[in-house]
């Protein structure tokens, strides 16, 4: 399909914290303290860490969690009778009730645990998809996805003589709301969007987008990876039907995450991983399946895991994720316009709604070499596609350098990063 363009992109509504206080320098300083990783040294120099978008590092409170787990609360969940297996039990499901207001759910059954964004993508491509999508129907997602939320499609699509279909961006890296709109058929199954991109930092309207695809009776999946670490998100509000994201990229630990879906439509599902924990009774001649969530958590679940990301949730929510999001949108204000100053630098994502994400390329210099380099200045940045290789495709880009923030940098950290950004310069001339 053609992706060309007309320049009329998304525009989200201004953001709720633009009215709320920003951390302070202070806090942030304090925030520094906690973070053990933070404090390392590379080349002699404290380690800057701009890699956020690739994971966040982790809050001496997370790591804490996860020790006290195996030192003191070790047992498998939901099925024994004795203490700690109670405890474990007790811990694993008081962390769903947390993330489930973090979220903003109705309901703690809607919250599944996975290990990570791409599995709840899967997950609902598997079961939901598997049961709803046929020949001829259409899938919808955009220019700008990462490859997790375009590959479990296209497997799909393939398996059932589907069409994916991609919503085309603009030069800024926004949506193009009106050809969304007439992309809509009555073959539309689901669209399936990404709220923030994690290679342009485009900040999505999921809202708009979910009242257009409702009018239709479309169902929207919102992958959350990037925006559920960086705001406020309230799944109930959206009105989405599934939202997916990572927990390590929030401050908590690898190998676990999360899936919303609204009750009705889990309950409506397939399971998907079959095995202990997600049946009532089992028979060689009819299994009878649990209830959600049980019914998509199949065997032993990551239990430091999940416990490690209700702790992180918490760390979130002390701080408040209007204040975080208020604070890195100073940030990025600040480190845009250390980029914008150094001449033959180019900002690869430059949408009106945007978070924590400085994409860029540089005159004579490859993005794998400026992040060698920066590296040699102790500054972690990411290079390469970012996983979204459609998006390096409709820039005519090999790969990006990519600076990701989170609320523990500062203005301090960016003015390094230009001042290395001028070194590489002068390597490349
Ligand atoms: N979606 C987006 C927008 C992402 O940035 C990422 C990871 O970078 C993912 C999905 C996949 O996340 P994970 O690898 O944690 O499953």
């Amino acid at each position: 399909m053609s992706t060309k363009p007309t320049d009329v992109g998304a525009v989200d509504s201004p953001a709720p914290s633009s009215k709320q206080a920003a951390l302070t320098d202070a806090e942030v300083q304090k925030i520094r303290s906690e973070f053990p990783c933070l404090q390392l040294h590379r080349h002699g120099k404290r380690l800057v860490y701009l890699d956020n978008a690739a994971t966040t590092q982790k809050p001496r409170a997370v790591i804490e969690a996860l020790s006290r787990y195996y030192e003191g609360q070790n047992a498998n969940v939901h099925r024994g009778v004795h203490y700690l297996s109670a405890l474990a039990t007790e811990l694993y499901e008081s962390a769903r009730k947390r993330i489930k207001e973090f979220l903003g759910a109705h309901l703690v059954c809607e919250i599944i645990f996975t290990r990570g964004a791409t599995e709840g993508i899967n997950l609902v491509a598997q079961t939901f998809g598997r049961q709803h999508v046929g020949p001829g129907d259409e899938i919808l997602v955009s220019e700008m996805e990462h490859h997790s939320n375009i590959v479990p499609w296209q497997m799909l699509c393939e398996e059932k003589g589907a069409n994916l279909r991609v919503i085309p961006i603009n030069d800024r890296g926004e949506l193009l709301m009106d050809q969304y709109e007439a992309m809509l058929t009555d073959r539309t199954r689901l669209v399936s969007i990404v709220h923030v991109s994690n290679a342009l930092g485009t900040i999505n309207p999921v809202r708009q987008i979910i009242q257009i695809a409702h009018g239709r009776g479309i169902p929207v999946l919102v992958d959350g990876a990037q925006s559920a670490p960086h705001m406020a998100i309230n799944v109930a509000e959206l009105g989405c039907d599934f939202f997916v994201c990572s927990g390590h990229k929030m401050m908590g630990p690898t190998g676990i995450g999360v899936l919303y879906g609204r009750a009705e439509l889990l309950e409506s599902m397939p399971p998907w991983h079959g095995g202990g924990d997600m049946i009532l009774s089992v028979t060689f001649e009819k299994t009878i399946y649990n209830g959600i969530p049980q019914k998509f958590e199949a065997g032993t679940p990551h239990i430091e895991g999940v416990i490690g990301l209700g702790e992180a949730i918490n760390y979130l929510q002390n701080l408040g994720m209007p204040r975080i999001q208020a604070y890195e949108a100073q940030l990025l204000d600040h480190g845009t316009r250390v980029l914008e100053a150094i001449d033959g630098l180019k900002i690869i994502g430059t949408a009106r709604e945007k978070a924590g994400v400085l994409s860029f390329i540089m005159d004579h210099a490859h993005p794998h070499d400026i992040g060698q380099l920066l590296d040699e200045e102790g500054i972690a940045i990411r290079a390469g596609h970012h996983c979204a290789q459609p998006v390096m495709q409709r820039f005519q880009i090999p790969a990006t350098a990519r600076a990701s923030l989170a609320f523990y940098n500062t203005r301090e950290e960016l003015d390094l990063l230009g001042e290395a950004i001028l070194k590489v310069k002068k390597v490349f001339g």
